[in-house]
C-alpha cells in the first residue's frame, strides 16, 4: 500500500535548512494495521504529511497504492489519487464548526455530488453509533463523538487506507479506547489504517510500530 525509498524532507526558512526526514525507507503492505511511534518533533506528523500526498518530498522515492508519485505529478493529480485512496483522522478533528455531524460527513461530496450521498453519509453516522447526533454542532458533541464524526468524513469516499495522526490526543482513556475500537474494527475489514502516536497504549493495539527518531526509522 505504502513505500518508501530513501525519502527525505528538509524545510527551508529563510536561510535556514532544517532536515525533518533524513533517508527514511519502509514498506507497509496492504490491510496492516501499524503505528507510527516518536517524541515530539521527530517527524512523525511531516512523514504522515508525505504519506498522505499533503506534501512532497524533497528526495526519495514514495508510492501509493501502486502508484508511484513523482516531483511532476500536478497538485491536481495528486489531489485526486488523495481524494480516492485516504481517509484522514486528525487529533484536532478539523471538523466545520458551523456544519452539523451530517454536513461535516459530506464535505467530501461537495463539488461531486451524487444521488444517495446524504443516505450514505446518514449511514456512517449510525454505524459509529451517532444516528441520534446528526444534526448537532460540533460544539455539541463529545471529544470522542466528535472524533467519530471526523472517521465518518474519512470514511466517506471508502479510502483502501487509513491515516489517523495522534486521533485519541485530544480524548480521554475511554473515548480514545473507542476510537480505536473503530479504527481495529477498520483494519478487520480490509482497511489499511496507519496510526501516528506518541502513545504506547495506543501502538499496542497495532500489529507492528514503526519508530522514528531525529527523522531517521529506529
Ligand atoms: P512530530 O509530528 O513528530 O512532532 P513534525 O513532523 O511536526 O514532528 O516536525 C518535525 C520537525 O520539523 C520539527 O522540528 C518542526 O519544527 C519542523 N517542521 C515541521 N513543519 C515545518 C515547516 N513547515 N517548516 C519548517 N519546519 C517545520
Ligand atoms: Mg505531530
Amino acid at each position: 500500500m505504502i513505500s518508501l525509498r530513501n525519502v527525505s524532507k528538509t524545510y527551508r526558512t529563510g536561510a535556514e535548512e532544517v532536515s525533518v526526514l533524513r533517508g527514511v525507507s519502509l514498506e507497509i503492505a496492504d490491510g496492516e494495521m501499524v503505528a507510527i511511534m516518536g517524541p515530539s518533533g521527530s517527524g512523525k506528523s511531516t512523514l504522515m504529511n508525505l504519506i498522505g500526498l499533503l506534501d512532497r518530498p524533497t528526495s526519495g522515492k514514495l508510492s501509493l497504492a501502486g502508484t508511484e508519485v513523482s516531483l511532476a505529478m500536478s497538485d491536481r493529480v495528486l489531489a485526486r489519487l488523495r481524494a480516492e485512496t485516504i481517509g484522514f483522522v486528525f487529533q484536532s478533528f478539523q471538523l466545520l464548526p458551523r456544519s452539523s455531524a451530517l454536513a461535516n460527513v459530506l464535505t467530501p461530496a461537495q463539488y461531486h455530488p451524487r444521488p444517495g450521498s446524504k443516505e450514505r453519509a446518514v449511514q456512517l453516522l449510525e454505524r459509529l453509533g451517532l444516528g441520534k447526533r446528526l444534526h448537532h454542532l460540533p460544539a455539541e458533541l463529545s471529544g470522542g463523538e466528535k472524533q467519530r464524526v471526523a472517521i465518518a468524513r474519512a470514511l466517506f469516499n471508502d479510502p483502501k487506507l487509513i491515516l489517523a495522526d495522534e486521533p485519541t490526543g485530544n480524548l480521554d482513556s475511554r473515548s480514545g479506547s473507542g476510537v480505536l475500537d473503530v479504527l481495529s474494527e477498520l483494519h478487520n475489514e480490509g482497511k489499511t489504517v496507519v496510526v501516528i502516536t506518541h502513545d504506547q497504549a495506543v501502538a499496542d493495539r497495532c500489529q507492528r510500530t514503526i519508530h522514528l527518531k531525529d527523522g531517521e526509522l529506529v
